[in-house]
């Protein structure tokens, strides 16, 4: 929905959670920066982030050694096919072309198949309308930078943050007191030359991954010591052969490892990930999918590959935002051999193996605009964002009632006792306060608190629910544990009686 997009952008870009970098230039097409209240809203969902106890953060560089890619396969494989009108000279990728105009799916297919569908089909293009475009050929998407005062060495801008934890498992299955399995996470920057950045979020040049690479023996594959936690545990699945009825079937974690013959390890990682979206992020059931890829779909060396979809109004269907991929020892092998560096370990029964890694990849920057897209929400007099409210940039604001009889004052002592007390607080006194109201309720911000007169006599204040826009008094010195427990999602009216 257009319309709802660009509301949402025009909230965005006003209000401080992003916009285009370098703006004031004219920005670059799939470069944004986040404003105060994304970068707030971006951390939370970084902290939250957290799928497993069993897995440790590192972090590490984001230009790596040409040999890196040589190994991993992306100076080979980390491609897009590129045409060219030769008319206008406007460059763009064959297989969206293909893909929007035929809605056939052209993932895996050769540079001249896709010559010969466009030929067949008369495609022109999408700029000019000129049918004259060149051959398809391959363009890879890594920045290459020249290190060194002469320029000697070659280096790439890491296109995943996943190598990072290849390149370091020896290290830290050491540290680690060589256990499997093991899970490395990185969450950093990662970049690709896309030739035609679009969709806001969902195709940048510079982006945020959060990545886990969980390292096991693949003999162990299912043993899962928690498997009693989530046997029941019913999985939204949209399956390959579902496609055209986009159905979703729910099937519990036993099924789908008896039914699909999906081991027991993958499973379990799916019902995290599907449990940290409904249950900490609050996404709404039916908009949340796990989506089988077919063989023809996923990458050669993906053994299994779900992604995780959420349903975007602005973006009208399912998109992309996470995907839980077996590799097998792929990546290891490949850098044994490309280092001559062993990645071998050992396990109880003496045997020498190379770990086989489970990968769950998400994009930050997606998840961010999929909590921006899922929660905004346009009623009568306000547009609002109903973020959870743990996740909430802005956590609790205070206004006093007027800027006078020392009720500011008293107003900045409370916000000093909540900011002392680890909240996120913001301080307002600009504005009616009906005003000040539709504001924070405009950022999403949850609960909002008003210092009036009654305050200098009690000691206390209001506080107000974002969502229902009911007040109860709270005592000042009450304050904090009331807005925590409010945040960890208790009712306005377990916390005080609720007055007119
Ligand atoms: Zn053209």
């Amino acid at each position: 929905m257009q319309r709802k997009l660009d509301k949402i952008m025009a909230i965005c870009e006003k209000r401080g959670f992003f916009f285009p970098s370098a703006e004031i230039y004219g920005g670059k097409a799939g470069f944004w920066t986040y404003g105060h209240l994304g970068t707030l809203l971006k951390r939370k969902f970084e902290n939250e982030w957290n799928l497993d106890e069993n897995f440790y953060e590192i972090e590490d560089c984001n230009l790596l050694p040409e040999q890196v890619f040589v190994s991993s396969g992306h100076l080979e494989h980390f491609r897009d096919p590129l045409t060219e009108c030769k008319k206008c000279h406007f460059r763009f990728r064959a297989d969206e072309l293909i893909e929007d105009e035929l809605n056939i799916n052209v993932e895996g297919i050769k540079a001249e198949a896709m010559d010969k569908i466009i030929r067949d089909n008369n495609l022109k293009c999408p700029k000019c309308g000129s049918r004259e475009l060149t051959k398809v050929r391959w363009f890879n998407m890594m920045f290459e930078l020249k290190v060194g005062a002469v320029g000697e060495e070659t280096m790439y801008l890491r296109p995943e943050t996943a190598q990072s934890a290849y390149l370091s498992f020896k290290r830290e299955f050491y540290a680690l007191r060589e256990k499997l399995p093991i899970g490395l996470a990185i969450i950093g920057k990662a970049y690709r030359n896309e030739i035609s950045p679009r969709q806001v979020f969902f195709r940048l040049r510079e982006f945020t991954q959060a990545e886990l690479q969980i390292f096991f023996d693949p003999k162990k594959i299912n043993e899962v010591e928690n498997w009693n936690k989530v046997r029941r545990y019913k999985l939204r699945m949209f399956l390959a052969k579902n496609r055209k009825s986009k159905k979703v079937v729910e099937m519990s974690c036993e099924d789908v490892v008896k039914k699909l013959n999906l081991p027991k390890m993958y499973v379990y990682y799916l019902a995290m990930v599907q449990r940290f979206y409904l249950n900490i992020l609050k996404i709404p059931k039916e908009k949340f999918r796990l989506k089988e890829l077919t063989e023809k779909e996923r990458a050669f060396y993906n053994k299994i590959h779900y992604d995780v979809e959420l349903f975007l109004e602005t973006l009208e269907g399912f998109k992309e935002v996470a995907g839980i991929h077996y590799r097998t020892d792929y990546d290891l092998r490949n850098h044994q051999e490309g280092s001559k560096e062993s990645m071998e370990v050992i396990n109880e029964k003496k045997e020498k193996f190379i770990p086989h890694v489970l990968e769950l990849s998400f994009g930050v920057d997606r998840n961010v605009f999929s909590i921006v897209d899922i929660f905004f929400k346009e009623e009568k007099e306000r547009n609002l964002f109903v973020f959870p409210r743990k996740l909430a940039p802005i956590e609790v604001a205070i206004f006093p009632l007027v800027r006078k009889d020392k009720l500011p004052q008293k107003a900045r002592k409370v916000f000093s006792l909540l900011k002392d007390s680890g909240f996120i607080v913001f301080y307002d006194e600009k504005g009616s306060i009906g005003r000040m109201y539709r504001r924070m309720d405009e950022i999403g911000c949850p609960a909002m608190i008003t210092i009036d007169y009654d305050s200098l006599k009690n000691d206390d204040c209001t506080l107000r629910d974002r969502d229902t826009m009911k007040q109860i008094r709270v005592k000042i010195d009450e304050l904090p544990q009331t807005i925590l427990k409010f945040l960890n999602g208790e009712k306005l009216t377990k916390l005080g009686k609720i007055f007119k």
